[in-house]
């Protein structure tokens, strides 16, 4: 069709759509959602708060009462302030956009989050993936190497990593964010931070050029789109120019800021997956010919054997017995036979390990 190729990127016409599965009728354990939902005193009292919202109005973009509110309840330090995103999604685009110079390069480890690679080429940055050591570490002097040829105006840690599960090293990382200086930022993706309890967000104050981003996603509110950033003022301001000016709607904003007055539902939510997380981890640990990675989020990565009750084949049976997980191993060569699995309640923690067990059985 020449219209298309008249006007679309050939890089864009080569790339296939994100694709999201049909879940109906599944139990959904791919996509690292909270499975938990508010208790019904407190979803009749947010029915009524959103009732009064005034949809009417476009937001007011300083969204202060939100930022506040953000900035109380989920351990920003004194003095720093936080940028709202349409998700943390956007804000990695927003970060890609702001730091478009002609011919800069973007920088994170693989296996990694998909956007980061994606958001990069699609504002017209070279992006450059740094292969883990094969038990998902860091791979530090492979990363410091990287930072002193590619010179990467951006490079992204997420803490803990996804798809793998694991922290990186501190220390190693303060390496990198050293090595980095003042020729780059190093955005720490804290997507999974309620499962963590590990964070650099209390050492802001510490370099000059880190972002800390996070996410509601993961904590129960994948649905309305809410991620923020924090860092240095006189950086956050810049990124705060790219930003769509009505990018958190009204809804979104009332009921975050609803929610984080019961911050504490969420974090007793975060507990339990924690306690079920570990409990899961076991339980697989148990299954023969599979191998579990230790995880700080809220999914475990395993490792199936190769032949028979391969990764593909026991993916496709556990999608035969109704149970959706992701099959990441074709993402890169050391995810190799590779699932990854959203934690979940104990109900549905239990349908999995049945219907695994029955896959490999089979
Ligand atoms: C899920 C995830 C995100 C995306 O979060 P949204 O706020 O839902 O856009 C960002 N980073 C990592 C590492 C994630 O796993």
């Amino acid at each position: 069709m020449p219209l298309i190729e008249n006007i679309i990127r050939p890089d864009v016409r080569a790339l296939s759509a994100y694709h999201v599965p049909d879940s109906a009728g599944f139990v959904k354990l791919d996509a690292m959602e909270n499975p938990y939902t508010l208790p019904e005193p407190l979803r009749a009292e947010l029915g009524r708060r959103l009732a009064d919202v005034a949809m009417n109005r476009y937001p007011v973009p300083s969204y202060a009462a939100l930022k506040t509110k953000i900035c109380d309840k989920l351990g920003v330090p004194a003095g720093f302030d936080v940028v709202l995103g349409n998700g943390s999604d956007e804000l990695i685009s927003i970060i890609s956009i702001a730091c478009a110079k002609p011919g800069a390069k973007v920088l994170a480890p693989m296996p990694g989050f998909v956007m980061y690679a994606m958001s990069a080429r699609f504002a017209g940055l070279e992006f450059v993936g740094v292969p883990l050591k094969p038990d998902f570490s860091l791979d530090k002097e492979a990363m410091l190497a990287a930072i002193a040829q590619h010179k990467p105006v951006v490079t992204y840690l997420a803490y803990p990593n996804n798809p793998t599960g694991n922290l990186f090293n501190a220390d190693d990382m303060v390496e990198i964010i050293r090595a980095v200086g003042d020729t780059g930022i190093v955005v720490i993706d804290e997507a999974y931070q309620p499962f963590a309890q590990s964070s650099f967000m209390p050492r802001l104050s510490e370099f000059s050029n880190i972002v800390v981003m996070r996410t509601v996603s993961k904590l129960g509110l994948a649905g309305i789109r809410l991620g923020y950033m924090a860092a240095d003022a006189a950086l956050l301001a810049e990124f705060d120019k790219v930003r769509p000016p009505y990018n958190v709607n009204v809804l979104t904003q009332a009921a975050a800021e609803f929610v984080l007055d019961h911050a504490d539902v969420l974090d007793a939510q975060a507990e339990n997956l924690r306690a079920e997380r570990a409990k899961l981890a076991t339980a697989l640990q148990a299954l023969p010919g599979i191998e579990v990675f230790p995880s700080a989020a809220n999914f475990l990565l395993i490792r199936l054997a190769a032949g028979k009750n391969n990764a593909d084949s026991v993916f496709s049976a556990l999608l035969d017995r109704k149970v959706l997980i992701k099959n990441v191993g074709k993402m890169h060569p050391l995810l190799e036979n590779c699932l990854r699995v959203t934690v979940s309640t104990p109900e549905e923690n239990q349908l999995f390990l049945d219907a695994l067990k029955a896959s490999l059985a089979s």
